[in-house]
């Protein structure tokens, strides 16, 4: 059976819990050990996929179509482990499945209640796998104190509990704020916050104090007092320039030394680090920049596109260049010609979105990249808008659109060029859509096969003839098109294995322009870039060699 770590937070969110916990777990596998990671997060939607980017961030997709939090995407960057459906659990989704089987009489006539009904739930949830890997990290969302996050706190005592002796531990994020007038970290807060974890039964192994400054020995031995942990314990999270040096910097501070003396594991086995070094070394040793220009709707929370943005960098420390990303908002380009703000980027990304808002701007976009000859790839959306604009443009159908649009204005306006999914095959399984549908879940989501064009140019980017990519979107673009489009130059490169639905575009006689109606953000990480990214970042190189 695993080891178990639950990491909780407190004093302010935001500390980089996600972070913290993706970072170890890559600790515990430099020195030979299998994790997986886990998010249980007290909020009441069922899963963040119909929460706002704006409010929430990106919304991570795993291999078996389930909508996620985007830490289970840190998690995967730092540990190459595909997350699973099971890995992310919430409080609506845990309260949902207590009421469905209260519905169904499965607790044969009990009063529900939080204890045990509740914690049980998620304890059960804690179980799955188990016996999968070495350790399981997991991952509380929010502070300790907030009353929504009580059932998953009492869930891990009571979980700990029943476990034997050494088999779980606790691990505490918190913050020493610096006050400047006095020159000093101060500990007050997190001895309050551990406290306030105290009290509701559970005792941290080990403190992680995200901090502006070294934490001195006098400090260090103070939380160790107070807060009744080892003073080695005691773990400085300092600023880091960039998230992939946490897993090296956290090692410095004895961070995973200190987890494997609170399971009493020794000897210790060594680590291997090299991996991380590798990393470090392509981030902070990159010759030359490159410009790249993602033209979004989202464009005021850079959470909102996670994936693409540390794909990006990916992208960029294979060709050891350092990526510079700028988000502009799609709109302004309604308003104004794109040239002047476009011009002088080396790429242009048109990533994911819903809704109609800043579709024409991106068309445009993708329009400029065209004509112009810079590399562009389009993701989901960005494919569609892309293949739009051939359709409007090349192949003379000027009222081409998406039925998105047409559905949210609630008439009918464009030929659907882009048209509403309702029925497709995913593996040997028929799926089956209808409009009226609830918006959870709708979608055709997760891992889906393509098979690429022989000689196409994805067939020499991935090396192979087939590809497996995660999906999110109800739309797709209508294969009827596809003569008409490949007759005025826009190849479809990859399609499903039944060759219904379109999976990549591509221009033959274009620097580098692909249209991908997957994510391949998704599967990018620092160690193993992916492979678009790798090559669409090579191209953003070559085209700043032309200029
Ligand atoms: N809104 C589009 C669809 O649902 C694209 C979705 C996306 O970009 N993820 O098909």
């Amino acid at each position: 059976m695993a080891r178990y770590i639950f990491i909780t937070g407190g004093v302010v969110s935001s500390l980089g819990k996600g972070l913290a916990s993706a970072a170890l777990g890559a600790l515990l596998q430099a020195r030979g050990y299998s994790v997986r990671l886990r998010k249980l997060d007290p909020y009441l939607n069922v899963d963040p996929g119909t929460m706002s980017p704006f409010e929430h961030g990106e919304v991570f997709v795993t291999d078996d179509g389930a909508e996620t939090d985007l830490d289970l995407g840190h998690y995967e960057r730092f540990t190459g482990v595909a997350a699973r459906a099971t890995d992310s659990v919430s409080s609506g989704r845990i309260y949902s499945n207590v009421l469905e089987k209260e519905r169904r009489g499965d607790y044969l006539g009990k009063t529900i209640q939080v204890i045990p009904h509740v914690t049980n739930e998620i304890k059960d949830f804690l179980h799955v796998g188990e016996d999968e890997v070495d350790f399981m990290l997991c991952e509380i969302g929010g502070t300790v104190g907030d009353i929504e996050g009580l059932p998953f706190f009492e869930a891990i005592r009571q979980f700990a509990q029943e476990q034997p002796r050494g088999q779980c531990i606790f691990m505490h994020l918190t913050l020493l704020p610096f006050i400047a007038a006095s020159g000093e970290l101060k500990t007050k807060p997190t001895q309050h916050s551990v406290k306030e974890l105290r009290s509701i039964g559970i005792a941290p192994d080990l403190l992680v104090c995200r901090s502006e400054q070294e934490i001195p020995v006098k400090e260090r031995e103070k939380l160790a007092l107070f807060c009744n942990v080892r003073p080695e314990a005691v773990i400085a999270a300092m600023d880091l320039k960039s998230i992939y040096e946490a897993p090296l910097a956290y090692h410095r501070e004895g961070l995973d030394q200190a987890v494997l003396d609170a399971f009493q594991i020794s000897p210790a086995p060594k680590p291997d680090l090299r991996r991380w070094e590798d990393v470090y070394d392509r981030i902070f040793h990159a010759e030359g920049e490159v410009n790249i220009a993602i033209v979004g709707k989202y464009t005021q929370l850079e959470d909102a596109y996670k994936s693409i943005a540390e794909a990006l960098t990916h992208g960029g420390m294979h060709n050891r260049v350092k990526v510079k990303a700028q988000w502009i908002d799609a709109e302004i380009f309604e308003r104004e010609d794109p040239a002047p703000h476009l011009e002088n980027f080396q790429a242009i990304l048109v990533p994911g979105g819903f809704g109609e808002r800043g579709t024409e701007g991106k068309i445009r976009a993708a329009q400029f990249a065209r004509e112009r000859g810079i590399p562009y790839l389009g993701i989901c959306l960005g494919m569609q808008m892309a293949v739009i604009e051939a359709a409007r443009n090349l192949a003379s159908l000027e009222d081409a659109g998406s039925e998105e649009f047409d559905h949210e204005a609630g008439r009918k306006r464009f030929t659907p060029v882009v048209y509403h999914l309702k029925e497709w095959v995913q593996g040997d399984v028929k799926v089956a859509r209808r409009v009226e549908d609830d918006k959870g879940g709708t979608m055709r989501l997760g891992s889906y096969t393509a098979i690429l064009a022989e000689g196409s140019r994805v067939a020499g980017i991935y090396g192979t003839g087939e590809i497996h990519e995660r999906h999110r979107h109800r739309y797709e673009v209508d294969i009827k098109y596809r003569e008409k489009l490949e007759s005025v130059g826009l190849r479809f490169s990859g399609v499903s294995p039944d060759g219904r639905l379109p999976e990549i575009v591509e221009y033959a006689d274009h620097p580098w322009f692909i249209g991908v109606q997957f994510h391949p953000e998704l599967k990018s990480k620092p160690f193993a870039p992916h492979p678009l990214f790798a090559d669409f970042i090579r191209a953003a190189v070559e085209q700043s060699r032309l200029v």
